[in-house]
């Protein structure tokens, strides 16, 4: 593949100077340059780093419409060494590339995702905070530019990635709700996808969880709210007996997760048994009636491993003692060492700048 040399203008008037790096709040704080590219009459074009700023949609595009707008999230570290790496993002292409063919949009090139990721993250090395547990936030993303309101693809379209510094995420541990009501996903939907409207959805049944008093939701199929998917917008593990059990990919309700992929190698070679498939809320309750029900958490780029401290199915409340917690935590550690070099990449997930 040839190189591609991506024009850049440089920001002359960079806040990297002015930003305090101790006060990183996630999604708030975006870098000085960003990349865009344009697609038209069937090819990317006008691919360019320039700075950050807003731009101009037009009112009737059609991504304001119909939703047509598909992103990922990646995280990008520095060491103690001061050297860059990217955890795993030849996976977020392919499902990037995943998610646009099922909202009918164009693939992008590896050479655009990857060395335009790659560019302009060389360009902003300095506000890669290297801090253990911070990291930089990249946020590739695609949405439907056609001045048109019929409902049919688009013909034209933006590719850009932003980003931002982010963490150290001290979370605190979540309570979560089974959900028994509404859903994220359906078979033959879009749940596989990272498109915008898969978000949008989900606020409203979270904020009526958080109104009794939870964080989040556990959701379950969309047909009989009896097998478990996904917690908020984290892939869910839950400990049992010994054994790991996450819900299996196969029905395409269920995202796939970078960070569950990775999490199910790392606790098999920490000597975890784990199982990819269907998990019913009753096998949950009757194992937690038993005493067998140890751990849950959920696993995703953003906060890599949370904690769960209580998870509910209406009236039956089942809370977790964090401090007693092994699993979760062990695999927190090896993901966090990981991606700061601290341990050996022996499945070279990380690409160095
Ligand atoms: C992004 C996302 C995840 C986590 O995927 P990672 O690749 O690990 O970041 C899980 N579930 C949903 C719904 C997501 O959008």
């Amino acid at each position: 593949m040839a190189t591609h040399s991506i024009p850049v203008t440089k920001n002359l008037h960079p806040k990297l100077a002015s930003f305090d790096m101790n006060q990183i709040a996630f999604g708030k704080n975006f870098t000085d340059h960003m990349l865009v590219a344009d697609y038209e009459n069937g090819e990317w074009k006008n691919v360019e780093i320039k700075p950050y700023a807003p731009f101009e949609v037009d009112p009737s595009s059609a991504v304001l419409h119909y939703g047509q707008t598909i992103f990922e999230g990646i995280k990008a570290f520095k060491n103690e060494k001061g050297e860059v790496v990217i955890f795993r993002p030849d996976q977020n292409f392919i499902r990037f590339n995943t998610s646009a063919a099922r909202m009918q949009m164009p693939q992008v090139p590896e050479w655009l995702f990857m060395e335009g990721m790659k560019q302009l993250i060389d360009l902003e090395r300095a506000w890669i905070p290297s801090k253990p547990d911070a990291s930089l936030y990249i946020r590739p993303f695609m949405i439907a530019t056609d001045p048109f309101l019929g409902v049919r693809p688009s013909n034209s379209y933006k590719f850009m990635i932003i980003l931002g510094p982010s963490g150290p995420y001290h979370a605190a541990p979540m309570k979560i709700l089974i959900e028994q009501q509404y859903t994220r996903a359906t078979p033959g939907g879009v749940g596989f996808a990272k498109n915008g409207g898969n978000y949008g959805a989900s606020l409203y049944p979270v904020t009526l969880a958080q109104a009794k008093g939870y964080d989040q939701v556990l959701w379950t199929d969309a047909i009989e709210h009896k097998y478990v998917e996904e917690v908020g917008m984290m892939n869910v593990m839950f400990v049992i007996d010994g054994k790991i059990i996450t819900p299996s990919l196969e029905r395409g309700t269920v995202l796939k997760g970078v960070t569950r992929d990775s999490s199910i190698t790392i606790l098999r070679e920490m000597g975890y048994e784990v199982e990819e498939r269907n998990l019913l809320v009753s096998e949950i309750i009757e194992a937690h009636k038993k005493g067998l029900f140890q751990e849950v958490f959920g696993v995703g780029t953003a906060a890599v491993v949370s904690y769960i401290s209580r998870l509910a199915h209406e009236e039956y409340v089942m809370d977790f003692d964090v401090d007693a917690l092994k699993v979760a935590p062990a695999l927190k550690n090896h993901l966090n060492d990981l991606r700061m070099g601290n341990i050996v990449d022996k499945h070279n997930w990380l690409v160095k700048l």
